[in-house]
């Protein structure tokens, strides 16, 4: 394993993280602790899990990754080894089940924060996220932007309620999810004032999706923030799993055909021709994809998920695989032809 600071702390992290948002509905407990079992073992120290998991959201499982994640800390008395991220939920109408308010006032993240670390069996997280901003931003596959002139800037409020769980020791560090430039330069003014420092940005980039280097990348590494991408095979698209019509059994976009977001037309071409450049370099198409990832100098730690111990492995495996300039220049041949079909 590789291990990196992540900036602005001083938590030592592994450059893979293990994604969780499987395990509770896709993956039973015992299959989540298998997972967490050989992360372990790989070296793998930190994970990365949400209140509103597992997916998709649903009043009846929700909290329940974060309960499972809870039972193997309880099982192996392994907290204090383990880096450990959550999130609280922002708003959206489809999780008014977690609560009526999904801002992020100090009520809200009480709320969330308490009911996470119980889940969780611990008494601090390493990493608190917000999942979303409170804003409408373009997200989740949307292209475009829509302004809300309506909303009230309550970033700093955030902040200074944040910090308040830093001071109880509940909260070691806190970071951003699915932001934008403006949206981590809004935050990074803030701190510039004095208030304390979001450390992370934790987006979704793969190869179907890179969008993020246009703005944020720059971002990241003039400001020192860490870069968490998160799906990086594109729900598993970038395993060559649904090419040529194939619809697998019991895999994500089979059993949930509305996370349609990387089956677009642009994204299977893409796609079909990353596995080309794969199957030339004799690599997986998987371990091509998460190595890719890897090499950007403003990732700081891949966030991979699995379903099975098997795509964990080869997921992880994929830190020993390095990239010649030779296979990310066609990389970047197909990017400049189809850029970003999934944004
Ligand atoms: P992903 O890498 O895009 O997709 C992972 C899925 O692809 C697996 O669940 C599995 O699904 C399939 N897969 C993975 N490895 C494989 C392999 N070697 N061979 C074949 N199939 C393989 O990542 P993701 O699950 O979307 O995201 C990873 C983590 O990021 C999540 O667990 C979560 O912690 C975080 N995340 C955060 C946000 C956010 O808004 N902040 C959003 C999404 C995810 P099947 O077996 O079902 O095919």
């Amino acid at each position: 394993m590789q291990y990196t600071i992540l900036p602005n702390t001083n938590l030592k992290i592994s450059r893979i993280c293990l994604g969780s948002m499987t395990w509770g509905q896709q993956n039973t407990e015992a299959e989540g602790h298998a997972q967490l079992d050989m992360a372990l073992d790989k070296g793998v120290n930190f994970i990365d899990t949400a209140e509103m998991y597992s997916v998709p959201g649903n009043p009846k499982t929700q909290g329940s990754t974060e309960s499972i994640i809870g039972s193997w800390f309880a099982k192996k008395g392994v907290r204090n080894k383990m880096v450990l991220a959550s999130k609280i939920t922002g708003p959206n109408r489809f999780f008014e089940h977690i609560r009526k308010d999904l801002s992020f006032s100090k009520e809200a993240l009480d709320d969330a924060l308490h009911k996470s670390l119980k889940r969780l069996q611990t008494d601090y997280l390493d990493l608190y996220q917000l999942h979303w901003p409170e804003r409408g931003v373009n997200i989740f596959g949307s292209r475009d932007y829509i302004h809300n002139d309506a909303w009230e800037d309550t970033i700093a409020a955030t902040l200074e309620h944040l910090n308040l769980y830093v001071k109880q020791g509940k909260i070691r560090y806190m970071g951003l999810s699915n932001e934008t430039p403006w949206g981590a330069m809004r935050y990074m003014e803030e701190a510039r004032k004095g208030a304390p420092k979001m450390v992370s940005i934790q987006n979704a980039y793969n190869l179907l999706n890179r969008r993020d280097e246009i703005g944020l990348s720059e971002v990241i590494l003039r400001e020192d923030l860490g870069y968490l991408p998160y799906s990086p095979l594109a729900f598993g698209m970038l395993t060559g799993k649904y090419l040529n019509g194939a619809t697998p059994r019991h895999a994500r976009v089979t059993l949930f055909p509305n996370y349609s977001r990387y089956h677009g037309d642009g994204s299977f071409e893409a796609t079909r021709k990353y596995q080309e450049i794969a199957q030339q370099h004799d690599l997986s198409l998987t371990q091509m994809s998460l190595a890719f990832i890897r090499q950007q100098p403003f990732v700081t730690s891949t966030i991979v998920g699995a379903t099975t111990v098997e795509q964990l492995q080869e997921n992880i495996g994929s830190i020993s695989v390095n990239l010649s300039e030779e296979i990310i220049t066609a990389i970047n041949t197909v990017h400049a032809t189809i850029p970003n079909p999934a944004p």
